[in-house]
């Protein structure tokens, strides 16, 4: 028999420890939710699922006392445990620092959900992107996708504009004799909030053919998840966007439009995974609920008894 069992049945005192292993098995169940919901994206969702998957086997496999399987599972989680770090490099980075910062808040907020950017919006954007690609003029754009980007991930954060997104703002502020043309456009919402913005450059390997610049977007969207980077090449005039540390390269501008008007509307991919999310949220709620108001009336009527 498992040692679980052996333990609980032999216990004096069971009750309590029926409500001990409780708690322990809400607060892993709760650590579990909170994982899922801080990570949000589907890709990554699925795999952090299945390494949960492999530890909750390994340890049932454990507590049943089948000691192969549950050697081989441990090994398997350790493995895997290996493997994601080196696949979410960014994303550990990303959470250790906000560890060690103290924002636990954000720790345990979601990236939020998808902050919609009408047509016209995009459209001035592309526009603008359009123009400066046929000009040969080198642009970089931050766009964020939900919450606002926190300034300490700039390495500088510019200089303030808050204007409202226009074609001929963005054109401007990228021509070479303009004193805010070096550095990135930070957009959120309809509005430029800042200029000349100097993003954290990306360590990974690239093609030699990328320069600071692209460098640059990858290395923001790497360390934030809430934003996305277009780049227009000053060498080739080629359209680039990057997205969680990837860059996409060479777009035309109708696909770059494609893209954003996907991104932007509320139909994203991380609105396919949180209504699941929340509707698993209420059922373990109401599933906590009853099973706590089940065990306090048990464990009354339990010490009743036992003083009668
Ligand atoms: P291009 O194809 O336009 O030449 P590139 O990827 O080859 O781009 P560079 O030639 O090194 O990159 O581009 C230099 C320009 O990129 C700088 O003048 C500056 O405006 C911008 N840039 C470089 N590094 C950063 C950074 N860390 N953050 C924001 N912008 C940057
Ligand atoms: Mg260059």
């Amino acid at each position: 028999m498992g040692s679980f069992l052996r333990q609980w049945l032999e216990t004096e005192n069971w009750a309590y420890s029926l409500l001990f292993h409780a708690i322990d098995i809400g607060l892993v169940v709760g650590l579990a939710y909170m994982l899922l919901v801080i990570i949000g994206e589907k890709r990554t969702l699925w795999v952090v699922r299945g390494l949960i998957v492999l530890m909750v086997a390994a340890a049932l496999s454990r507590e049943i006392g089948l000691e192969l399987l549950s050697f081989v599972l441990d090994k398997m989680v350790v493995g895997s445990a290996v493997a994601m770090a080196f696949i979410f490099q960014a994303e550990f980075r990303r959470f250790l620092e906000q560890l060690g910062r103290g924002d636990f808040l954000q720790l345990f907020q979601s990236s939020g959900e998808i902050a919609p950017k009408s047509d016209d919006v995009i459209d001035e954007i592309v526009d603008a992107v359009k123009e400066l690609s046929q000009n040969r003029t080198g642009a970089l754009l931050i766009l964020e996708t939900s919450r606002p980007i926190d300034e300490r991930d700039f390495s500088v954060p510019g200089v303030r504009i808050n204007a409202e997104v226009s074609k001929e703002l963005i054109q401007t502020i990228f021509q070479t004799t303009t004193l805010l043309h070096d550095g990135a456009l930070l957009i959120r919402d309809s509005r430029i909030v800042a200029a000349s913005v100097i993003l954290p450059i990306s360590e990974r390997n690239a093609s030699r053919q990328l320069g600071t610049r692209h460098r640059a977007a990858m290395g923001i969207t790497e360390r934030v998840e809430q934003c996305l980077c277009i780049v227009v090449s000053e060498e080739t005039g080629s359209i680039s966007m990057a997205e969680r540390g990837v860059l996409n390269r060479p777009l035309t501008s109708s696909k770059l439009r494609e893209l954003l008007r996907s991104r932007f509307s509320r139909m994203g991919d991380r609105e396919v995974v949180s209504p699941q999310l929340r509707s698993l949220w209420q059922r373990a709620i109401s599933g906590s609920v009853s099973s706590a108001s089940y065990m306090t009336h048990f464990l009354v009527s339990f010490f009743q008894k036992d003083k009668r």
